[in-house]
């Protein structure tokens, strides 16, 4: 019952991806809930709160799922702005839409089923572009940057919230405890699906830590990047900038 994700090529990651979210779709919101302990909330508002964007700009979030960045971001570009949620999941881009709809969030939101990697939007279209929680999943995480990049407005940032590299030693071991073997437990018993959070906790693992994050970025041709660190480094924010 093992994803043998390490030598397989990336088409192969692509679908495994694929089949990851369409069976945590349901489930998603409450495990995020119950794997975080509803941190993940705190972390999603503090992650809008603080993005350079205002009332009538034009938003992408990528890989935004259920949908959780795009409701917060609609409150900070208003009823004239524009979100436009993208998900390479039909499955979470349907979750996502149906919640909008119940909270009556309509006016302003687009839906568009996309590859972070190759996006179908011309140049300079966004003011904000957000990944939260996404980026891990990318197979070719440089060209999504330089995705994020090109569809970017001269003077827009891009923002990624991302699980990253815990700074303290001693709290490493509990942590990574709480990883391999609380998540899958808990996937397990609520979602029926040990194996998508084994694979989301090995992601997790495997994604680049902080400065390797901002150099890509650099690499990727974004201005001023930098990093804060969420609760000790189990999460960041990267910023970059297109000038
Ligand atoms: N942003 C949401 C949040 O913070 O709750 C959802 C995060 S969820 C952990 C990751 C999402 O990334 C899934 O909805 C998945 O379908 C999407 N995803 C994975 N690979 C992708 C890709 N290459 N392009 C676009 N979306 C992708």
């Amino acid at each position: 019952t093992h994803f043998g994700y390490r030598e397989v090529p990336s088409i192969d990651k692509q679908k495994l991806v694929g089949e990851v979210f369409s069976s945590v779709a349901g489930s998603y919101d409450l495990m995020n809930d119950l794997m975080s302990l509803g941190i993940h909330r705190v972390w999603k508002r503090y992650f809008v709160a603080t993005a350079q964007v205002k009332r009538g700009d034009r938003v992408l979030d990528l890989a935004g799922g259920t949908g959780d960045i795009a409701a917060l971001l609609h409150e900070r570009v208003g009823e004239g702005g524009e979100l436009v949620l993208g998900d390479i999941n039909g499955a979470m881009l349907r979750t996502g839409r149906d919640r909008m709809t119940d909270r009556g969030l309509v006016r302003g939101f687009r839906y568009v089923q996309c590859n972070a990697e190759g996006l179908p939007f011309p140049d300079a279209s966004f003011d904000l572009v957000t990944i939260a929680f996404g980026l891990r999943n990318v197979t070719d995480k440089e060209a999504a940057l330089r995705e994020m990049l090109r569809v970017l407005k001269v003077g827009g940032q891009a923002r990624v919230l991302e699980f990253s590299r815990v700074r303290a030693d001693w709290f490493r071991p509990l942590y990574d405890f709480h990883s391999f073997q609380v998540l899958p437990r808990l996937g397990a018993l609520f979602a029926r699906d040990a194996d998508s959070y084994r694979y989301l906790a090995e992601s997790i693992r495997r994604h680049p830590p902080q400065d390797e994050l901002k150099a890509m970025m650099e690499a990727a041709g974004f201005a001023r990047c930098g990093y804060r660190n969420l609760t000790g480094g189990i999460v960041a924010i990267h910023d970059g900038y297109k000038v």
